[in-house]
């Protein structure tokens, strides 16, 4: 299932679902430092020169990443040893029988029908057969839509994405929301783009569709021209989007608009059927991007038929692909996972199911997961710590040399407003009325997928759920979600390096501290801080607050545009901001915190570190990470998040008690003299 995640601010652009792996050459705790590894340190690099390096160095310079991951690292390594987890108990419930409509049952019987590869192989691409039938006897463009919707009430969007969520300017209530959508590379600017690396991504996609299109028998001089006319299509959709800077403006993608008037707007869309076929049902819907709209309005008509056809008939396939016979996945892979990823070899069949078992029974899979991995005790520390925080970011607020006592106060109270939630939802959802059999993968995927969407459009109508969540309970990652105004930290990343409840303060408030104060930060990044306590689109600042608070952030941009990846890839300092700025605001308020506990106000060493250093060190030993080169140029072209690296040095650069921490002094390249330091919150 396709989603898009626009409205939740991520910890991290990975999750449960990202690549994972153990890099075999570190474990977890060392036997030379226990919580920091000393042995992945390389001293020879002077702390002050580059910092993430000095701490991670040597385990840089030793990993490689195995042929099946795209990257490797703490985050990874705490992937993989979550999905060991799962599969133990996946396992076990698969091998035996349950009452129908039991988590166990559900779970476990879609885990023995992915497991079971001899079967979906027999298949070939015999399930998606129904629908390329129906493709084809399409006559009229109202028939191209009439597919589209009925494919998006199966989660799988064609052309455009829809998700509810609460109406950014009314907090209390629903609003559909329509983004732009349907293209087949990662991000619109692919298609604009002419350097080498993007011109070989575009082939590998073209090749692609082409052998999807030769496995279900069409010639390759036709398969060639199809693929050809397919990338056409979606470069003409894909000129009429928003670039992903231009997604990040809240307001710019608020345009709540009568469904009457939006009918009107966009005639050929034939809105009316689109949402009664979509089963919205309301008076008001949320266009993301009306010129991307107006343009797929456009091509419904002068696009041939024949075009159309061939576009969802790729973009069918490419849906299907990774849940169907071994040569469609295999295609799906050395895409997705080898041009994209840079990644050489599938993963074992059994980590693949995970990750969809977690997309879609996630609620069924997350119970049975805290049931044995997660206890009240973790819940409790982490409660603890995350009011720790909240009062040394309010201090920290009450501290701000920039911003008047007015404004203060409305963002003292927004802080106070937080939803908290840790672990794992309060309620669960109950998939029972979907049926799981055993022995039918594909069609277990659809009825879930239906499930999914049924249950969303079901609230349509409703007072808003605030006791929603956006992460499955395994998820190595948190959220800030600004319609809510709520923290998120689902169990997941709830275990070492970010959170031991044997470790050290400093290890913790680095680790686990440095994320929670990360994502309250989103509550106050340039996106965040647009939202008031009651989740609501809405203005809270001062005018003269607002001006200072925005060249403190176009500061940041020019900061982390001048940092260079790889040969002439930069960080996009725009893309990035909100992420940046929940890291500056991340370390920032975990030090205080910290600095409020016994050991902060403590000198003892540990391993021959101060707390202090252990703290710091920790926070650069969670973001040790290695990417092949293909994930690292996807990430910086289309993620929000800066690599690892400069989740680091970014931040420590302009704080002074890094500087103080490890004495860093003129002339060292970390260094920055006290009035050039960027500070936020
Ligand atoms: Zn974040």
């Amino acid at each position: 299932m396709k989603k898009s995640n626009i409205s939740l601010y991520l910890l991290a652009g990975l999750g449960l679902m990202a690549t994972a792996c153990n890099s075999g050459n570190e474990k977890s705790t060392d036997k030379q430092g226990r919580f920091i590894s000393t042995a992945a340190m390389d001293s020879s690099i002077k702390p002050g020169d580059n910092f993430w390096m000095y701490a991670n160095g040597t385990w840089n310079k030793n990993t490689q990443i195995p042929e099946t991951e795209s990257g490797v690292g703490a985050f990874h390594d705490l992937i993989l040893g979550t999905r060991q987890n799962l599969k133990t108990i996946l396992d076990e419930i698969s091998a035996k029988e349950h009452k129908a409509g039991t988590a166990e049952q559900q779970v476990g019987d879609f885990f023995a029908s992915g497991i079971d590869s001899g079967a979906i192989d027999k298949r070939g691409y015999e399930p998606v057969k129904p629908l390329l039938d129906k493709i084809n006897s399409i006559v009229t463009p109202a028939d191209v839509l009439t597919f589209v919707a009925e494919r998006q009430t199966e989660a799988t969007p064609l052309l455009f994405f829809q998700y509810i969520a609460a109406d950014d300017k009314n907090s209390t209530q629903y609003l559909p929301n329509f983004l732009q959508g349907g293209l087949g590379l990662p991000d619109r600017d692919y298609y604009f783009k002419t350097d080498a690396s993007t011109t070989e991504t575009v082939a590998a996609y073209k090749n692609y569709v082409k052998k999807l299109l030769v496995l279900t028998g069409q010639d390759s001089t036709n398969a060639s021209t199809t693929a050809n006319t397919v990338y056409d299509l979606e470069k003409q959709l894909a000129s009429a989007q928003s670039t992903n800077v231009q997604l990040r403006d809240p307001e710019a993608n608020y345009n709540k608009i009568a469904v009457a008037d939006a009918a009107k707007k966009y005639p050929r869309l034939n809105l009316t059927s689109l949402l009664s076929i979509m089963k919205i049902n309301v008076d008001s819907i949320n266009i993301g991007q009306p010129g991307y709209f107006k343009k797929l309005d456009e091509l419904i008509a002068s696009t041939p038929l024949d075009t159309w056809k061939k576009y969802l008939q790729v973009h069918v396939l490419e849906d299907a692909a990774s849940s169907l016979s071994s040569d469609f996945e295999k295609a799906s892979f050395e895409y997705d996972g080898t041009a994209l990823g840079g990644q050489k070899a599938m993963k074992p069949r059994w980590q693949r199911l995970i990750s969809s078992t977690d997309m879609l029974l996630g609620d069924a899979l997350g119970q049975l997961y805290v049931k044995k991995y997660f206890t009240e005790d973790a819940k409790k520390r982490m409660m603890e710590l995350v009011d720790n925080l909240g009062k040394a970011f309010e201090t920290r607020i009450g501290n701000l040399d920039w911003m008047s006592d007015s404004t203060k106060k409305v963002a003292v109270a927004k802080l106070h407003t937080f939803i908290k939630k840790i672990g794992y939802p309060e309620k669960w959802k109950d998939y029972s009325s979907v049926k799981i059999d055993r022995t039918k993968y594909f069609e277990n995927i659809v009825a879930l997928n239906k499930f999914a969407y049924d249950s969303e459009v079901n609230k349509l109508g409703k007072p808003v759920d605030r006791t929603e969540w956006g992460m499955t309970p395994p998820t190595i990652n948190a959220y800030y979600n600004p319609g809510f105004n709520e923290i998120v930290f689902p169990a997941g990343i709830l275990q070492f390096p970010f959170f031991d409840p044997a470790a050290d303060d400093a290890i913790n408030y680095g680790g686990i501290g440095m994320v929670i104060g990360h994502e309250m930060t989103h509550g106050f990044d340039d996106q965040g801080a647009q939202y008031d306590k009651d989740g609501n689109l809405k203005n809270w600042w001062s005018k003269e607050d607002l001006a200072k608070f925005t060249a403190r952030g176009n500061n940041l941009v020019k900061l982390y545009n001048s940092f260079t990846v790889l040969d002439s890839l930069h960080i996009n300092g725009a893309l990035t901001q909100g992420e940046n700025t929940a890291d500056f605001g991340g370390v920032a308020i975990a030090y205080d915190a910290f600095k409020l506990t016994k050991q902060g106000q403590d000198t003892t060493k540990i391993d021959g570190f101060t707390p202090d250093q252990r703290f710091f060190l920790s926070v650069a030993q969670i973001w040790r990470g290695k990417m092949t080169d293909a994930s690292l140029r996807q990430q910086v072209n289309t993620n929000t998040h800066s690599p690892g690296m400069f989740r680091v040095n970014g931040p420590l650069m302009n704080f002074e008690p890094f500087h103080k921490a490890f004495d860093v002094k003129e002339g060292d390249k970390m260094y920055l003299p006290d009035n050039s330091r960027l500070k936020i919150w």
